[in-house]
């Protein structure tokens, strides 16, 4: 580490190490592009900061993260209720919502079941969500899992803790990304889109 530099600077450059994707060197990188635009980027930066640390909540109902509870997505009535995503993590529901294709209402987990990391249902959002999905409101719950091993066993785990809701589990299909070329595909994508296939 920089001897010269005082020690604000270096407790910022080991914040900024924390985050995802920034390593000790670019978080000195980040921390110099800072100090040097101190009007334009510091100083807006350190108000938004504050605004999240203050404003932002986790939504009651799917766990999605707003400023107010419940969030907009539960908020909005043109939403159909009738509908439940399952997502991971909020990263995943604002994958979904950048793709503009849902209709429906969220349900974040808060992770997935990892035998290796004993991570069980309890550690999970998983009662909430026989909760909300039960008394028959809810027509379907879509499991927007990942394609992991993780993901697929979570999957599983929900669509058996699902059945006495009568809500109907559904899993996003699998297979060729759009603007995919298959010579750039690995073998398990190509299967599960075999697999998938329907009428052209
Ligand atoms: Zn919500």
């Amino acid at each position: 580490m920089a001897a010269s530099a005082g020690p604000e600077i270096e407790r910022l450059i080991a914040l900024l190490s924390k985050l995802p994707g920034l390593g000790p060197r670019s978080a000195r990188r980040a921390t110099l592009a800072l100090l040097k635009r101190r009007d334009q980027l510091l100083g807006p930066l350190a108000d938004a900061l504050a605004a999240a640390r203050d404003r932002v909540k986790t939504c009651g109902v799917c766990g999605a993260l707003d400023t107010t509870d419940p969030c907009a997505v539960c908020n909005d009535q043109s939403r159909d209720q009738t509908l439940i995503c399952v997502v991971e993590d909020v990263g995943a529901l604002w994958a979904m919502e950048r793709a503009g294709a849902f209709r429906g209402r969220y349900h974040v987990l808060g992770g997935l079941l990892s035998a290796l990391d004993g991570v069980g249902p309890e550690a999970l959002r998983v009662r909430e969500l026989v909760q909300r999905s039960t008394g028959g409101s809810v027509r379907e719950v879509i499991l927007a899992l990942p394609a992991t091993v993780d993901g697929q066993t979570t999957a599983h785990y929900l669509a058996e803790r699902l059945i006495p809701s009568g809500a109907a589990v559904t899993s996003l299909a699998r297979g060729v990304p759009v603007g995919g070329d298959l010579d750039w595909l690995d073998d398990g994508t190509i299967a599960q889109a075999l697999r998938a296939r329907r009428p052209a």
